[in-house]
């Protein structure tokens, strides 16, 4: 459902993702592993326009987005996003924070709006905290709202930046447990995580980045178990 095709984006003169290349199909769940500044979160934004690509194409159903005929808006309820740092509106409430995007995205009304809030707060065990703020909430409890206000647009793909690593270890399990559930469900997801037993177990394919290129993409199996590039060894090597 989504075709990256030759992604280059510079940032100035200095080029950090190189020739970026990948397929995305339904229901896959694909983990992105690679060191620190090798271009992982800028591949991410790229996908949802945060960022704009230098060169190259996205192909959402068989559209390239860049072209600028396409609705980025309609596209960005589609493909949505989870960020490391949760970037919920910290003025509203849980409730609020997840009817937001129906109401004024969607055009949904508000009870409307409400019903698909509570269904996902619900999924993610958060229904008891609808009417709190988010600075009421601990890191896994604001994460687990921000999944839900994601799924409240019924994206077809949903992006995760390592929703896990500002969080305090034993809130970790909390949110990986959540998107355990989702990868089940069938939902497409690309996640970059350092979490690597998370990515072995759950992910159906794994792709490794170094230094802004994909060096591996392959199965857990072929990734974790049988990398094929020297720099892979030397990366998985960190978490053994
Ligand atoms: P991490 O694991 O630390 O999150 P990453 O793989 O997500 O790393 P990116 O954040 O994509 O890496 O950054 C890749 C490179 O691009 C880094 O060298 C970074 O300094 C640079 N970079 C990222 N965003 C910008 C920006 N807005 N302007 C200039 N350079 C940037
Ligand atoms: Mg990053």
């Amino acid at each position: 459902i989504l075709e990256v095709k030759h992604l280059v984006k510079y940032f100035g003169e200095r080029e950090i993702l190189k020739d970026i290349d990948f397929t995305v199909e339904q229901g896959n769940v694909i983990s992105v592993i690679g060191a620190s500044g090798s271009g992982k979160s800028t591949m991410l934004r790229c996908i949802n326009l945060l960022e704009m690509p230098t060169s190259g194409e996205i192909v959402f159903e068989g559209k390239n987005i860049l072209d600028l005929s396409n609705n980025i808006a309609l596209y960005r309820t589609k493909v949505g996003m989870v960020f490391q740092s949760f970037n919920l509106f910290s003025n509203m409430t849980v409730l609020q924070n997840c009817m937001a995007s129906p109401v004024t995205v969607l055009k949904r009304k508000k009870e409307e709006a409400r019903q698909i809030a509570m269904k996902y707060l619900e999924k993610v065990g958060m229904e008891q905290y609808i009417n709190a703020r988010p600075d009421q909430l601990s890191g896994g409890q604001k994460q687990r709202v921000a999944i839900a206000r994601a799924l409240a647009i019924k994206p077809q793909i949903l992006l995760f930046d390592e929703p896990t690593s500002a969080l305090d270890p034993q809130m970790v399990g909390e949110v990986l447990g959540v998107m355990r559930e989702l990868a089940e469900e069938g939902l497409t997801m690309i996640i970059v995580t350092h979490e690597m037993a998370f990515a072995r177990d759950v992910s159906t394919r794994v792709i490794y980045m170094a230094d802004g290129v994909i060096v591996e993409d392959g199965t857990p199996q072929e990734v974790f178990g049988n990398p094929k590039n020297e720099k892979t060894k030397d990366f998985l090597a960190r978490f053994t």
